[in-house]
């Protein structure tokens, strides 16, 4: 798609809640909100790694982060809305949701598929994102430009072998992003799905162990479009966007 790079302020004065903010695309997501200005709340469950993009944040100057711990495993529905109390009390306004979080699972047939597993990956990369929405709703209404982008994949427009669980998830995501998108069409929030294609992060090298990772894109070369999708110019809804589309 054709996007405009956004200014360098555009986030500033803005609250944007990244999940999975600890690793791969989520890290660098959070990284590269706060450089363009924005208050990033750094949701994810080791909170190790959320201290480490808490501290890069701060050493690149940007606004100080807010860390959530949450592993979105175990996490109930009371927990995303205490969330949103505590995001309201503290901040008073939320402006964007990037729900990036999301687990491999173990890839294999359908036919041999553990239960256990598929519904844990479900519960991950499908029902958190549905309840932490729920939540943070009223929140993202009373944005002047409220913006929900969920994160795809390849699998989860075109089934394959073996992707299982994984898939599953992300076709349940699509069509969550379009529900919510028709359903919020009256309201100033957009909804959308980015899919970030081969990108150079632990959940790729978990499912290409042998894969040779230097020819794939980082998780930087795709912040364009990412920080695109969370501002005020993006004003598509409904709409699944590849970040390197083929
Ligand atoms: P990573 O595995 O590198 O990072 C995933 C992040 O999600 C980590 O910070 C991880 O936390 C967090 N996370 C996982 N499970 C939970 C949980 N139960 N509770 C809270 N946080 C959790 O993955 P990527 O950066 O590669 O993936 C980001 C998104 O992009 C995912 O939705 C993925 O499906 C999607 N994607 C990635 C592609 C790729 O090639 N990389 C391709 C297509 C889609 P922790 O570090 O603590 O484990």
């Amino acid at each position: 798609m054709n996007f405009e790079t956004v200014a360098s302020d555009a986030f500033a004065d803005k609250v944007i809640l990244v999940t999975g903010a600890g690793a791969g695309i989520g890290k660098q997501a959070a990284l590269s909100l706060a450089a363009h200005g924005a208050t990033v709340i750094l949701l994810g469950r080791t909170v190790a790694k959320l201290e480490a993009t808490y501290d890069d944040i701060i050493a690149a100057g940007g606004v100080e982060p807010a860390i959530v711990p949450l592993d979105l495993k175990g996490a109930t529905d009371k927990h995303y809305l205490d969330m949103a109390a505590t995001i309201e009390s503290t901040f008073g306004r939320l402006d964007g949701v990037l729900h990036n979080a999301g687990e491999l699972g173990v890839l294999g047939t359908i036919e041999q598929m553990d239960m256990t597993m598929f519904d844990e990956v479900m519960k991950i990369n499908v029902r958190a994102q549905i309840s932490m929405t729920q939540a943070l709703l009223p929140l993202l209404k009373q944005a002047e430009n409220g913006r929900l982008l969920f994160t795809s994949s390849s699998v989860g427009k075109k089934g394959r072998a073996f992707w299982n669980a994984y898939s599953i998830s992300k076709f349940a995501t699509e069509g969550l992003m379009e529900i919510l998108a028709d359903e919020l069409s009256n309201t100033k929030v957009k909804v959308n799905c980015v899919n970030p294609g081969a990108t150079q992060t632990g959940m790729r090298a978990k499912a290409y162990p042998a894969e040779d990772s230097s020819a794939l894109k980082t998780p930087a070369d795709l912040m364009p479009l990412y920080l695109y999708l969370l501002s005020d110019a993006a004003g598509i809804n409904g709409q699944s966007i590849d970040a390197q589309p083929k």
